[in-house]
């Protein structure tokens, strides 16, 4: 894995929301293009501490973008993403602030998350837990040899056994039935469906995701 990890020390911004209640992460209406292409449109996630949620969905339907939004990679277009204990940052074109406040609102968002990528084909560096709050794996076990899958996969699923936050995008999906308390279906930018694993593999409702998960499984 190649890990990101924070490289800035504190929030930057002023405490709002009560740290101890409600959701870890609310993002709302998430909007992102590149170019002529609508990547996120109107994305919603609610995740509360030590939940697991599964991204699934086909090839270009938005969920490394959702991360990199979620990590302060990314600046989404429109919408609204607040970390317990912090402000609402609200991406709307008419609110957004100064480069420099979106810029110090970006890092905020990057401390109070570790992303995981799928680059590199590292046994795991649990440095990934020198932060504290939210972990994202942007499909962590999709360039490893195959012997070594399940070993990462079990090293996450521990992750999360032990109360850990965290988005997991992965086409695993056995990985997803025993680790994921929700599991989200994204396409074409939005969630077309979302549910616990057991119901939304065996009983999908959406056309489109049962069309996914006959192709995938
Ligand atoms: P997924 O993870 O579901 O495969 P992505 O979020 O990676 O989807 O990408 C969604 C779409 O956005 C793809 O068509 C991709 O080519 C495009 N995209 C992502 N990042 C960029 C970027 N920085 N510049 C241009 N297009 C991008």
């Amino acid at each position: 894995f190649m890990v990101l990890a924070p490289w800035r020390g504190g929030s930057t911004v002023v405490s709002r929301t009560d740290p101890t209640t409600g959701p870890l992460l609310t993002a709302r209406g998430l909007h992102k293009s590149f170019g002529a292409t609508e990547v996120l449109r109107g994305f919603d996630l609610t995740l509360h501490r030590g939940e697991v949620v599964v991204l699934i969905g086909p090839s270009g339907s938005g969920k490394t973008t959702v991360l990199r939004a979620l990590n302060g990679l990314e600046t989404p277009d429109a919408g609204t993403i607040a970390m317990s204990g912090g402000p609402e940052i609200d991406f709307a074109p008419e609110v957004r602030p100064k480069p420099r406040v979106a810029k110090q609102q970006r890092l905020a968002l990057r401390d109070r998350s570790a992303m995981v990528f799928q680059h590199h084909n590292l046994f795991p560096h649990l440095t990934v837990l020198e932060n504290p709050d939210l972990l994202l794996f942007d499909e962590p076990t999709s360039a490893l040899d195959p012997e070594l899958v399940g070993e990462v996969l079990l090293v996450i699923k521990e992750l999360a056994d032990e109360g850990w936050t965290m988005a997991v995008v992965t086409h695993e999906l056995s990985f997803a039935r025993e680790a994921a308390d929700h599991v989200l279906f994204l396409d074409g930018g939005v969630v077309v469906e979302q549910g616990p694993p057991a119901q939304l593999f065996s009983a999908p409702q959406h056309e489109r995701t049962q069309r996914f998960l006959t192709r995938i499984l």
